[in-house]
């Protein structure tokens, strides 16, 4: 195992007292920080560890021309009644705002059709804040881990399914075998022009090779930047995911192709290798005695619909379950 360090975004209280019934959770995504709060919250001790320098996970940001950029999720929806308190308290300190009911369906060389469904929200500071906002009272441990930790009561893993594989190797055969879930690659594109000219907030794209989301990142976050940020389909990410950046420029084209758009000022390209679950799976988490100790696994791959919701409510159940176990 690497030797975890204590990262910048280390916030408020140390939780851990390293004691018998500790939890380790790995993975400070917003599963895994709804799974560290809520052990909290009822007595459990936590250790929660991340390989990147900050909190969110695939709710990612990206600070570009002095602003930040959504280039993970775009946005969330809220249905559960306790997301939605959580999601009020947000829209009250400012750090949430609905954005749109209203997206467009574009096609090469069709008319651009409006489509209206649920609230879609976004955030001011990017989506990252939300998750760093739930990690405020949270000592998180930064730097990757190549083995799952075997030290504590229980060991959580809030992440996709490859990535806990990984990191159990060989060990809790009885957990991998259940995580057979196949997940697909998205190359995010982020590009600036002067002055906005399109009309849309966001748009699923029909029918096109490359493209198969834009979201206009200006409104969205409210700053009214004249940013867009492009998501490919999985087949285009594919044979890109070795050298991503030569996707840049197909992407580019393929976006002011569909937009009839001049060349952007500024592009930055982000890979997810391990964007979003395919298949299906209802189960909101995975809990099993293994080896002599619990082990969980919960995020977006566990539930109806691969998003930032499921997640949270993901992590949070995992987490009651092991408070029921372990307080
Ligand atoms: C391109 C894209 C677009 C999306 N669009 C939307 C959308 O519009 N609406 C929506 O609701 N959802 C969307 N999603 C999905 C949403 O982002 C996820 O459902 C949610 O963020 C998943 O949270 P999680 O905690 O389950 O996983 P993650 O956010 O992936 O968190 C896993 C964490 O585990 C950490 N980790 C992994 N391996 C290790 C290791 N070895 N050591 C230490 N730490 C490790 C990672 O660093 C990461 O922080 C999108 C996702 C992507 C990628």
């Amino acid at each position: 195992m690497s030797r975890p360090r204590r990262g910048s975004a280390t916030i408020g209280p140390v939780t851990s007292n390293g004691g018998s019934n500790e939890v380790v959770v790995v993975g400070a995504g917003i599963s895994g920080v709804a799974c560290a709060r809520e052990l909290v919250a009822g007595g459990v001790p936590v250790r929660l560890h991340d390989r990147g320098r900050k909190v969110g996970g695939r709710m990612a940001s990206r600070r570009l021309d002095g602003r930040p950029v959504d280039t993970g999720a775009s946005y969330f929806t809220v249905g559960d009644d306790d997301f939605a308190a959580v999601v009020d308290d947000w829209r009250e300190r400012g750090l949430a705002t609905p954005w749109t009911d209203t997206f467009h369906v574009l096609a090469p060389g069709a008319e651009p059709e409006a489509k209206s469904g649920p609230v879609r929200w976004g955030a001011p500071g990017g989506l990252r804040s939300l998750v760093e906002d739930l990690a405020r009272d949270l000592d998180v441990h930064h730097g990757e881990l190549d083995r799952a930790p075997d030290d504590g009561a229980a060991l959580v893993l809030a992440m996709p399914d490859p990535q806990a594989v990984r990191l159990l190797g060989d060990d809790h055969p009885d957990v991998r075998r259940r995580l057979d879930r196949p997940w697909e690659p998205v190359l995010a594109l982020a590009a600036r022009w002067p002055e906005r000219a399109w009309s849309f907030d966001g748009a699923f794209v029909h029918d096109d090779p490359v493209l198969e989301w834009v979201a206009d990142d200006g409104r969205r976050r409210g700053d009214g930047a004249p940013v867009l940020v492009a998501h490919s389909t999985p087949a285009f990410a594919e044979p890109h995911l070795a050298d991503p950046q030569a996707a840049a420029g197909p992407m580019t084209e393929a976006l002011c192709a569909l937009l009839d758009l001049p060349a952007p000022t500024s592009t930055h390209l982000h890979r997810w290798s391990l964007a979003k679950p395919a298949g299906e799976r209802e189960d909101p988490f995975l809990l099993v005695e293994s080896d002599g100790r619990a082990v969980g696994v919960c995020g977006d791959a566990w539930g109806p619909t691969s998003k930032v919701e499921t997640a949270w409510l993901s992590g949070r159940a995992l987490g009651r379950a092991l408070v029921d176990r372990l307080a």
